[in-house]
């Protein structure tokens, strides 16, 4: 049997195997930051409107600058955060992980390094490997906060081409301020000199958060990019939308990369028909947000080390011992309830779902606490509380 490794791959794809939580049939799926709530059927019926009218010109290309997408997609970022932008500084892809690839087709690739602050969002580095480019690990603090300095002074050493900050960031749930952002932004320009260094911001989790959107930052800034998603807040993860705002430079820089008609006229319809619907859709994200903080109260109040979230989800232990945090993954799925391991050592993560589905989960963890009390594997390590 011949298997990929057999294969003449790239040297660095070998032994690698695909990014991806594990789908599981379980009741409860709490594990991969969507949106539990269904899109409402007005907008289910909008989408379908507009699709229609797109498939009668399918016979040709969609608009390949996607303009009246990215003219509404600005529209609801200059509405959401009260600083203004235009369609000449929004770029759209299919999920903001297609924006990411094409940033680093553009800014990075071989013989270029990327530089993210980990534990984050993995498929940072995952684009960086499916790219060429380079990949540097940046320090946090014990409390999961970038350790500015530390990461100021990594940039200055290692001149990394590209800088990825993540905020709210993903597995942990720590927002980053804006005085963060700037000192690595100064850092990595004042690092390569010349044409300096592009930072992303990825704001994936923006809506959810309770500070203001680091947006305004990108004004004068031109290799400062700001990375949105229609997955989460939106919740539209099947639909795979993700754009950019930047100056408009970086916008022209990714068209170099892009592939032509890359968002379908399908994929344009059911976003704008999408857009038409923010105010019902945001309207979820205020009871997310409730239900959210009571997740980090209950949690809290069983003796967990909850890190604080501005994000969906919620990262929470300490588990020590045998087995430590797979182990209570493994009891929270036979309880029918499925979180993520995100390979944070004693952590887990669980993403907010509807109130039925988080009261499963609180009473699954309820449940874990007397079993696994006095035993190793899953018992609040109270002694590290920080
Ligand atoms: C979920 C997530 C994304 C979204 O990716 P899409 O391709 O837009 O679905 C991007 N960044 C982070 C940090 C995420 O957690």
């Amino acid at each position: 049997m011949i298997g990929t490794d057999d294969l003449p791959i790239r040297d660095e794809l070998r032994g690698m195997s695909p990014y991806g939580a594990p789908q599981l049939d379980v009741p409860v799926r709490l594990n991969t930051n969507e949106n539990p709530y269904p899109l409402p059927e007005e907008l289910v019926a909008r989408i379908a409107e507009r699709v229609s009218e797109a498939a009668r010109t399918l016979n040709r290309y969609p608009d390949r600058d996607a303009v009246i997408l990215r003219t509404e997609l600005a529209r609801y970022l200059t509405r959401t955060t009260g600083h203004e932008v235009g369609p000449r500084e929004v770029w759209a892809a299919n999920g903001s992980n297609e924006i990411l690839q094409q940033l680093l087709q553009a800014f990075g690739g071989p013989g270029r390094t990327a530089f993210g602050v980990e534990p984050s969002y993995s498929m940072h580095a995952l684009i960086a490997r499916g790219t060429g480019t380079g990949w540097i690990s940046g320090p946090r603090r014990e409390d999961f906060t970038i350790d500015t300095a530390g990461a100021v002074e990594m940039i200055a050493e290692r001149r990394p081409h590209v800088v990825f900050i993540c905020s709210p960031n993903n597995p942990t749930g720590t927002a980053v301020d804006a005085g963060t952002v700037l000192a690595l932004y100064e850092a990595a320009q004042a690092a390569r000199g010349g044409r300096g260094a592009l930072v992303v911001i990825d704001e994936a989790y923006a809506e959810f958060s309770h500070r203001p959107s680091l947006l305004p930052l990108i004004e004068d800034r031109p290799l400062l990019v700001l990375s949105r998603t229609m997955s989460k807040a939106f919740g539209a993860a099947g639909l795979r939308l993700g754009y950019l705002a930047a100056h408009p430079a970086v916008v022209d820089a990714v068209q170099l990369v892009r592939l032509p008609y890359h968002l379908s006229a399908v994929t344009q319809a059911t976003a704008l028909a999408a857009l038409e619907h923010t105010d019902t859709l945001l309207g979820y994200v205020g009871r997310l947000k409730d239900e959210r903080d009571r997740i980090v109260a209950e949690l809290t109040g069983m003796g967990y080390e909850v890190t604080p979230s501005d994000a969906n989800f919620v990262q929470f232990g300490r588990f020590e011992g045998e087995g430590g945090a797979r182990a209570v993954w493994q009891r929270l799925l036979d309880r029918g309830v499925l979180v993520r391991d995100n390979g944070v050592p004693g952590r887990l993560r669980v993403t907010t779902g509807t109130p039925a589905e988080n009261d499963a989960f609180l009473a699954a963890m309820r449940e874990l606490t007397p079993i696994t009390a006095g035993t190793p594997a899953g018992t609040p390590a109270k002694e590290n509380h920080r």
